[in-house]
């Protein structure tokens, strides 16, 4: 099965997935936008199991941002990594933080309503 590895700006942080990716998708809640500092942010689903994090840093550093769900960052270059909701065995990761962000494409547009007005989107048919 193809493995996907990415990580953060730095490098401090870096995770490799054993498992499949699903709902692949972007997001532009103000959650995501202030959490990023991005009009919207593109993200995937992995299992939980598999999902490894392999540099120095280990684990990303979390933020809970609502009463569900934490946020994962690198603790040093500030970069967004992952979401994990609570009870959830799957972890979101964001597609832009893969070393080919071209491996997994956005099929669909969560919380469109909070995009800001000027952003211009295309949702790109998979590949
Ligand atoms: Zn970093
Ligand atoms: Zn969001």
């Amino acid at each position: 099965m193809d493995q996907y590895a990415g990580g953060c700006l730095c490098g401090h942080i870096r995770y490799r997935s054993a498992g499949a990716p699903s709902f692949p998708h972007y997001c532009s809640c103000r959650m995501c936008q202030r959490a990023s500092g991005a009009p919207i942010v593109a993200w995937v689903e992995f299992p939980r199991e598999g999902l490894a994090f392999e540099g120095p840093g280990g684990a990303p550093a979390l933020y809970r941002s609502s009463a569900t769900m934490q946020r994962g960052f690198c603790p040093s270059c500030g970069g967004t990594i992952c979401s994990i909701e609570d009870g959830s065995d799957k972890v979101y990761i964001t597609i832009a933080t893969l070393d080919d962000p071209n491996a997994i494409v956005p099929a669909s547009q969560s919380f469109p309503g909070s995009a800001p007005a000027w952003l211009r989107l295309a949702i790109a048919s998979p590949t």
